[in-house]
């Protein structure tokens, strides 16, 4: 319990981090869109006085958000990925305390693990914290409460399938799909739903990485993740991750998850 304690205090701080690298970003964007704004009216009212200052500052500020976005990058890629053999019913089964204080009361929490799961490839902490983003993410879908479904399967991608998608190789897959029973997005959402930074929450309450974490996990890992939404119903995010065909070296529990399942 402790340790998961320690888990959440890490993701709170990590959220504060790139909470404020966001809103840093955000003040940067917003002097870039004031002088071209200021720019454009001189440009339109045929005056051509300060529209170089607001260029050279619109320019200053651009550079910034630039270097800026360079450290995060950096910072980024300081976590390198430690690939594993992941029986992904066992990590998730781990996470249901975790979860259950994550989500509020009025949400249910329902884990279908399937059986016969094929094992899979990737870093279990990265899944653990790909898995807590999408739960956060549902839970903010859910403010009246709902139920949260978070369900295993082992998914075969054929080579007909695969070519008439983006970026996706055929084969098999360990698919962990997290499903809520809240607003849902439509499709113009949808497609930025992965950008870094983007975000409907308020300031301070988004930082819009969480989906772009996930999406920059499930690729490194050879994977690939797919949003279902519709408005009004909810929205399912699959996450598939290639099948690891050896045995689970037990070993390669991430210590955190080893501790849990002493206690
Ligand atoms: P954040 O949660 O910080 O906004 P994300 O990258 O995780 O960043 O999500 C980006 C946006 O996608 C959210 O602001 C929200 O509009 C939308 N979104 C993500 N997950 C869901 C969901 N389960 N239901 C409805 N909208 C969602």
């Amino acid at each position: 319990l402790e340790d998961q304690l320690r888990q959440s205090q890490k993701m709170e701080a990590i959220g504060q981090l790139t909470g404020g690298i966001a809103h840093d970003f955000n003040n940067l964007l917003t002097g870039i869109v004031g002088s071209l704004d200021l720019m454009q009216t001189r440009i339109s009212q045929g005056r051509t006085e300060n529209v170089e200052r607001y260029a050279k500052a619109a320019m200053t500020s651009a550079n910034r958000a630039a270097a800026l976005t360079h450290r995060l990058l950096a910072f980024a890629r300081r976590q390198p990925l430690d690939p594993r053999s992941v029986d992904a019913n066992r990590l998730v089964t781990s996470m249901e305390d975790l979860l259950r204080r994550t989500i509020s009361e009025s949400i249910q929490l329902e884990l279908v693990p399937s059986d016969n799961l094929w094992l899979t490839l990737c870093d279990p902490n990265q899944l653990e914290s790909a898995i807590l983003n999408l739960a956060i993410n549902a839970r903010d879908a859910m403010p009246d409460g709902g139920k949260l479904t978070i369900e295993t399967s082992n998914f075969h991608l054929d080579a007909a399938s695969a070519s008439t998608q983006q970026d996706v190789a055929p084969g098999h897959y360990v698919a962990i799909s997290v499903s809520d029973t809240g607003t849902g997005m439509p499709a113009d959402i949808v497609a930025q739903a992965f950008d870094p930074f983007f975000t409907t929450k308020p300031l301070g309450e988004g930082t819009g990485l969480g989906l772009s974490m996930v999406y920059g996990f499930a690729k490194q890992s050879e994977g690939h993740v797919r949003i279902y939404s519709e408005v009004g119903k909810g929205t399912t995010v699959n996450v598939y991750l290639p099948r690891y065909h050896g045995e689970l070296d037990d070993q390669d529990v991430p210590s955190g998850l080893r501790q849990a399942h002493r206690a």
